[in-house]
């Protein structure tokens, strides 16, 4: 069952993880709104242009993000509210108890995004703050299917993963956040439009899927991920073979997903 908390307890108390860690990068959220605002019906639309702009849910898709650079808003937001990371090795019933009881370590995000869409739905927020809260939704929605915004605990989301790639230092965070994405070359909306093409025929299963479900199926890519890095032999190119179309059906998911959530708030 969802739980009303407002956004000033829980940026008081939040602040148990805070280490760098953002969720997809610029390119992965612009992705994930633009197929989000392709799929509103037009009640929801009308209704996100008038509290955001036009097509605003794209251009303010990084804001959560871009704060993390003003001290008026404290470090838990900045951090905490991004990722929810697990151990490994985890049951399905675990992680998808997640969304239900919330854990206590690991980062906030299913907490934050329940508590926003209640304040969303309930409308009894300021009208900045029904800005701010539609601009965090939208992005925090999208870092939920990010599968470096699951990972593990120990290794700080797998920013502490060591990797080359195309001889430069990295991390696996950052190869999830932004390398792999910006490795195929396409702009935002021409990602987000070959996505929906691509993936049109499995649009309903996700729709019709369960939270529970999607949050599972994305712990089974995160552990997936580091059973590869096990294996990899450090050639870039084969990383991308692998992963990239495990990772653009995240985005796809997410934006889906998305789309869904504000279709049902408005
Ligand atoms: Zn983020």
């Amino acid at each position: 069952m969802k739980r009303v908390i407002s956004l000033l307890l829980i940026s008081a108390c939040a602040c148990m993880y805070c280490l760098p860690a953002f969720g997809w990068g610029q390119e992965g959220h612009r992705i994930i709104a633009k197929i989000a605002y392709d799929n509103l019906n037009r009640k929801a639309k009308k209704n996100v242009d008038a509290i955001l702009g036009k097509q605003g849910i794209i251009y303010y898709a990084n804001w959560a993000d871009e704060l993390k650079s003003d001290n008026i808003y404290p470090q838990s937001i900045k951090d905490g509210w991004h990722f929810q990371d697990f151990p490994a090795g985890l049951s399905d019933s675990i992680v998808a108890d997640a969304l239900i009881h919330y854990p206590t370590e690991g980062g906030n995000l299913y907490r934050v995004l329940d508590s926003l869409e209640l304040d969303m739905e309930a409308e009894q927020i300021s009208r900045t703050n029904m800005i701010h809260t539609l601009r965090f939704i939208v992005h925090l929605s999208g870092d939920r299917y990010c599968p470096m915004h699951m990972a593990h605990m120990d290794d700080k989301g797998g920013n502490a993963v060591k990797m080359k790639w195309f001889g430069r230092d990295t991390n696996l965070h950052t190869v999830w956040d932004t390398k792999l994405i910006e490795s195929q070359g396409y702009s935002y909306t021409e990602y987000a439009e070959m996505l929906q093409h691509e993936y049109k025929d499995i649009k309903r299963q996700i729709e019709q899927a369960s939270d529970e479900q999607l949050l599972v199926d994305s712990y089974h890519v995160t552990e997936a991920i580091y059973k590869y890095q096990e294996i990899w032999d450090g050639n870039t190119y084969h990383y991308i073979y692998t992963w990239r179309q495990p990772m653009e059906r995240q985005l796809y998911i997410a934006g889906i997903r998305l789309a869904k959530l504000l279709n049902s708030i408005f």
